[in-house]
């Protein structure tokens, strides 16, 4: 069924809502919109505003992403493998990692992964997303046959693979300096890291997290190794939990001052706290926050689009974490690109999250187009791979990229 065209807010409305917010609220978003992007005491502001201060901020973000990025909205035909669950780092976020002898505990061999990795060629995938949990059993070797099988099975296909946590992990069993593990992987065929195991980067929050995870100050080592060898990564955060608009606004000011120094980041990803089955809620529900309110997610994109504009202008709403229909939304509030149509996201999915698994190319190019925008097929790295205009139809090309639509899941609403 059609879904209705939304509606962007236009001069007029933005104007209107200005005039209506408090003179403190309307000079921090004028700014904004001149270039100069929030301190970290005003982002605090900004979280928080309510009412029509709220509706200024989320007009003026979409207004700042119409000048950073104009009228497109993006998306990447990616193929998530998570080549193992078994993980004994204990964070208490996650629900993701099992013991050796769990059932249902997973661990790829190469040649699994190759084959995965084939196959998300063949459907039309320009990228792998490879990821895992830290294996008693994996040494730097394992990193490096990953990448090595992938790139001999499929040259082409981008490697967006190994979170800073990982990298920090095949450093510690090959005995080896970040610089010199990522330099290695980079000449066999890593494109690109994720920037996830982030979640905050605030030392006491990290601590209510887990109490082995890597340090705020290795994060920040292993991206800035990452970003000088050449190899760039995305950014994230992990929010609505244990922290608060400060841990949130201090985050972003972070990733921004390491963009500043770097250049390296190639995007920026909040990703919502899926609290379902997580021992982190479980064991103290009255201290921890069931995952981000509504208006949280809203402001946080909109937040980081007037924070990071300039230094990161790529913002992404992850509808594996909010929903394809709420991410829609957010391309008319600061978020310029929807992320990755997955094949497999198993990670959410373990969490207890109700979204997952894929939504189709075509999806991606209706959704866009519902928020107005043109809609851009990229790669990882943001350049343009195909486009389909705001007035054209959705050819059938998209919506046979990867599946035919008796193969497709049905996505189902957040509960
Ligand atoms: S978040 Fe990652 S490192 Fe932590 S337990 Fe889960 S899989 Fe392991």
């Amino acid at each position: 069924m059609m879904q209705q065209r939304l509606t962007q807010p236009n001069n007029t409305t933005l104007n209107t809502l200005l005039q209506e917010s408090r003179s403190y609220v309307r000079d921090i978003l004028q700014k904004s919109l001149a270039g100069e992007p929030p301190t970290v005491a005003e982002a605090c502001e900004l979280f928080a505003t309510q009412g029509v201060e709220k509706q200024a901020l989320l007009a003026t973000a979409n207004a700042v992403r119409q000048q950073r990025i104009g009228s497109t909205g993006t998306f990447v035909i990616t193929r998530n493998i998570n080549f193992t669950n078994v993980c004994y780092m204990g964070c208490r976020f996650c629900n993701f990692a099992k013991a050796k002898t769990d059932e249902g505990a997973e661990f790829l061999s190469v040649t699994q992964v190759a084959d995965r990795a084939e196959e998300a060629w063949h459907r039309g995938a320009t990228e792998v997303c490879v990821q895992g949990g830290l294996h008693p059993d994996i040494d730097a070797d394992y990193y490096r046959n990953l990448i090595l099988a992938i790139k001999e099975r499929v040259p082409e296909i981008h490697i967006h693979a190994f979170s800073p946590f990982e990298i920090w992990y095949g450093c510690k069993k090959g005995r080896l300096e970040p610089k010199q593990f990522l330099s290695e992987l980079k000449a066999l065929g890593l494109g690109s890291m994720p920037g996830t195991a982030a979640e905050i980067l605030d030392t006491d929050i990290r601590r209510q997290l887990t109490k082995d995870k890597l340090t705020t100050q290795e994060w920040v080592r292993i991206i800035k190794a990452a970003h000088e060898v050449g190899i760039p990564t995305t950014s994230t955060i992990m929010y609505g939990h244990v922290d608060q608009p400060i841990h949130w606004a201090n985050h972003l000011d972070l990733l921004r001052t390491i963009q500043q120094e770097t250049g390296g980041f190639t995007e920026f990803v909040p990703l919502g706290f899926i609290h379902y089955e997580t021992r982190l809620y479980k064991d103290n529900p009255d201290h921890v926050r069931p995952g981000p309110t509504r208006d949280e997610h809203f402001k946080m994109h909109a937040i980081a689009r007037l924070m990071l504009q300039g230094h990161i202008d790529n913002i992404q709403a992850s509808w594996v974490k909010m929903g394809p229909d709420t991410a829609t939304e957010m391309l008319l509030s600061g978020a310029n690109d929807l992320g990755g149509t997955l094949m497999n996201e198993s990670i959410s999915r373990a969490a207890g999250a109700t979204h997952g698994q894929e939504v189709l190319p075509s999806d991606m190019v209706a959704n866009i187009h519902r928020a107005g925008l043109t809609a851009v097929q990229r790669n990882t790295l943001y350049q343009p791979v195909q486009t389909w205009p705001l007035a054209t139809a959705i050819p059938q090309s998209a919506t046979g990229l990867w599946y035919s639509p008796s193969q497709r899941i049905s996505i189902q609403g957040v509960s």
